[in-house]
């Protein structure tokens, strides 16, 4: 166990007095002290271990303070710290092959994150086609830049708009809530159907892209029915529309493949990406482009370039964090592991009524809570808290298990190379607090 920060108070003080925090009215910051980490661990200034069951926020896969990667950040500060986007470098050459391999596609742009992916993907998408629009989904978030959030559907955008133009939304693939009402059945022809519809509302002539996170992720790890990629990939091709594929959160490993989309035999345009990218080591996003998109800017110019576009430290540290991926099987791992927490979610949902819906892909997913099974009547409200969703977050957190909980959703997504005990220890707390909640409802 690691050992109490001496000046851990202070510590939390001087950042809330000299800091501003993400997402939050600064006065309710409660930021836990981290000192360190160690797989699925992290530790805090009290000496406490907490299981990281978001993985940070769901971008840390290989866990924390993986050795490997670790080497490969130091061994490339001690050769060279720096090179400017324009340089070639070896880190560089070896990225860039190594994603065209495991994508598919041709080329990639770095970027710092995945704000900056969407944001440089969504340009090209207009440099390449010569339309404006770009087509979103409400249920979605692209990143905080202002490009970005615009093309996120999710409430986050609300205080930006009128944000950036251009930006079109249709509803999701959300079987469980279909938005139109009816059977998810239905919804599963619909929610093609609809984005039809709009396009020709719109006017394909004016839509350059549409914009989809592989597997939705902080919106409620939404999985669309099996067919819902090919047709999309049909209808967008049919109207000379790209497909912008963000991977952000879903892509290296996190739902057992490198990119989520994979799992539908398709192949997007363009796979923006960030997060299990680096497993968070080092900030880097990638904008990762198809061959014809590629040709094109051959011989058209590349509007865009970022100081920090291809930073050697970032390369390296996603050099060797592909590398671990492979070398430890880590896929394979979510995959067998996601088996098992499928079964174990299934049963909570029998198990608890306030346990609407589950849904899970490798090591995303999340429970979907709601006052009643019958109505999903959900348990706090869209963009909203409930004293039942506060009381499972602070058993949890009773319980050092530090988790994602969002609107009605507990999201379990940990560390890719989180072992099973661990899993069932973090699972049984939140078993704990389900039956805390159940309790409370009555
Ligand atoms: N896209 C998706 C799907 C995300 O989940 C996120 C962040 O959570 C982003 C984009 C933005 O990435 P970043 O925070 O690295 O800018």
């Amino acid at each position: 166990m690691p050992e109490a920060h001496p000046d851990s108070a202070q510590i939390i003080q001087d950042n809330r007095d000299y800091t501003l925090f993400s997402w939050s009215v600064q006065q309710a910051t409660n930021p836990i002290h981290m000192v360190g980490g160690k797989g699925s661990h992290f530790f805090d200034g009290d000496g406490n271990a907490w299981l990281d069951f978001s993985s940070q926020l769901i971008n840390i896969n290989v866990g924390h303070q993986h050795p490997k990667v670790l080497q490969a950040i130091k061994d490339q500060v001690d050769q060279m710290c720096f090179a400017g986007p324009s340089f070639a470098t070896d880190v560089r050459a070896k990225l860039g092959k190594k994603l065209a391999e495991v994508t598919g596609l041709a080329k990639s742009f770095f970027t710092l994150g995945g704000s900056e992916a969407n944001e440089n993907a969504m340009k090209m998408a207009r440099l390449y086609t010569g339309r404006d629009k770009i087509i979103t989904r409400y249920r979605s978030y692209h990143g905080a830049t202002m490009g970005s959030m615009t093309a996120s559907g999710d409430p986050r955008r609300w205080p930006v708009e009128p944000g950036v133009p251009g930006i079109v939304r249709v509803f999701d693939p959300y079987m469980y809530r279909p938005p139109m009402g009816g059977s998810a059945e239905d919804w599963a022809d619909g929610c093609i159907t609809h984005i039809e519809e709009v396009i020709q509302m719109e006017g394909p002539h004016t839509i350059a892209a549409m914009l989809v996170e592989g597997i939705t992720g902080s919106n409620g790890i939404i999985i669309p029915p099996d067919d819902y990629y090919p047709r999309l990939r049909a209808l967008l091709d049919k109207y000379g529309i790209l497909l912008i594929d963000d991977e952000v959160m879903s892509g290296f490993g996190r739902t057992g493949k490198w990119l989520a989309t994979q799992h539908y035999g398709i192949k997007p345009d363009i796979v923006t990406c960030a997060k299990g990218l680096t497993s968070g080591y080092m900030p880097l996003g990638a904008v990762i482009v198809s061959d014809k998109i590629a040709e094109f800017f051959e011989d058209h110019m590349l509007w865009g370039g970022l100081t920090y576009s291809g930073h050697p430290v970032s390369l390296a540290a996603a050099i060797a964090n592909l590398q671990v991926y492979e070398d430890e099987n880590i896929f394979e791992h979510v995959n067998e592991l996601g088996e098992h927490l499928g079964k174990r979610l299934e049963a909570m949902k029998r198990k608890y009524a306030c346990v609407g819906d589950v849904r899970y892909i490798g090591l995303f997913s999340v429970l979907e809570l709601v006052k009643d099974k019958k109505t999903k009547e959900p348990l706090a409200p869209f963009n909203g808290s409930s004293p039942e969703m506060a009381k499972l977050a602070a058993h949890l957190k009773s319980k050092h298990v530090y988790a994602f909980l969002r609107f009605n959703w507990a999201f379990v997504c940990p560390p890719l190379v989180i072992t099973k005990e661990e899993l069932d220890a973090g699972l049984d707390a939140y078993e704990e607090g389900l039956a805390l909640v159940d309790e409370m409802m009555g």
